[in-house]
C-alpha cells in the first residue's frame, strides 16, 4: 500500500520551526525598531495575512512570486514601514533559505516513519508547500530518506484540494485509489482533496478542530503514535 504524508504540520512542525526562524529574522533586520511592536504581535498579524495569501494561491488568484513578497509587505506596511517592497524582498529570501535549516519534528514522527519504512508500504510526500523549500527541509530534518516518492504541487500542476492532484499522484505510481491512504492535518486540503479521489483518508487532528457538520473522514487520530496501531495500515 502507498501511505501519502503530507509534510508541513503532518511531520514537519511548521509553526515550532516558522516561529524560530521568525524570531531570528525580527532580531537580524531590526525589525522592532522599524514596526514598533513586539515581535509576537507582527507574527500574529503575518500569520493571518498568510492564511488568506495561501487561500488565495491555492485558488489560482495569485502568483507564487507575489505570495511570497506580499506576506511580508502587508504586515511591514500595517504597522507603518514606508515603502516595504525591498524590505520585503530581503525578508522573503531569508525566510525561505533560513527556515529550510530548522528540524524540528512532529511529536512521534521519526519512530512512525522508521516504522513503516520498516513495513512493505512505500511511502510519499504530498505536498503544497513551495518546492524549493521542501525538499531541502527534509533533507536537513534526515526524514528525505524515508520516502521513495515526493510529489510538489508545483510540479503536477495541481494543488491539493484538487483531485487532479490526487489523480496525478495514483497515475505516478501506477496505482488505484483502493492501494492508498492520505496522511494529513488540514482537513480542508488533505482529507477533503483525498476523498474527492476515493482515496481513504486519515486526519491527523492534533489541534483537536472541531468538524461540525463535515463528513467523517476514515480514521482520525491525535497523535502520529496512533498510526501504528491502526488497522487500516496493518499489513
Ligand atoms: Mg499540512
Amino acid at each position: 500500500m502507498y501511505i501519502l504524508f503530507d509534510l508541513d504540520r503532518t511531520l514537519w512542525d511548521f509553526d515550532t520551526n516558522a516561529l524560530i526562524t521568525f524570531r531570528q529574522m525580527y532580531n537580524e533586520f531590526g525589525l522592532e525598531a522599524q514596526c514598533h511592536v513586539p515581535m509576537e504581535v507582527f507574527h500574529e498579524y503575518y500569520v493571518a495575512v498568510n492564511a488568506q495569501l495561501w487561500d488565495a494561491y491555492r485558488g489560482g488568484t495569485l502568483e507564487k512570486e507575489m505570495l511570497s513578497l506580499q506576506r511580508f509587505a502587508l504586515p511591514l506596511e500595517h504597522f507603518g514601514v514606508q515603502t516595504p517592497m525591498v524590505l520585503a524582498e530581503r525578508m522573503a529570501d531569508y525566510y525561505v533559505h533560513e527556515g529550510v535549516k530548522q528540524t524540528t519534528l512532529m511529536p512521534g514522527a521519526r519512530e512512525v516513519l522508521q516504522h513503516f519504512a520498516q513495513s512493505p508500504h512505500i511511502l510519499c510526500i504530498i505536498t503544497n508547500g513551495f518546492s524549493e523549500a521542501q525538499l531541502p527541509k527534509m533533507r536537513t530534518a534526515g526524514i528525505d530518506q524515508y520516502f521513495q516518492h515526493f510529489f510538489l504541487s508545483e510540479k503536477l500542476g495541481y494543488m491539493k484540494p484538487d483531485r487532479r492532484f490526487f489523480e496525478a499522484v495514483l497515475s505516478h505510481l501506477g496505482t488505484t485509489a483502493d492501494d492508498c491512504v492520505v496522511i494529513g492535518d488540514d482537513y480542508d486540503v488533505d482529507i477533503v482533496g483525498a476523498s474527492r479521489a476515493g482515496i481513504r483518508q486519515v486526519y491527523y487532528n492534533y489541534r483537536h478542530k472541531s468538524l461540525a457538520d463535515k463528513p467523517a473522514p476514515t480514521c482520525t487520530i491525535t497523535h502520529l503514535h496512533e498510526l501504528m496501531h491502526l488497522p487500516l495500515l496493518q499489513v
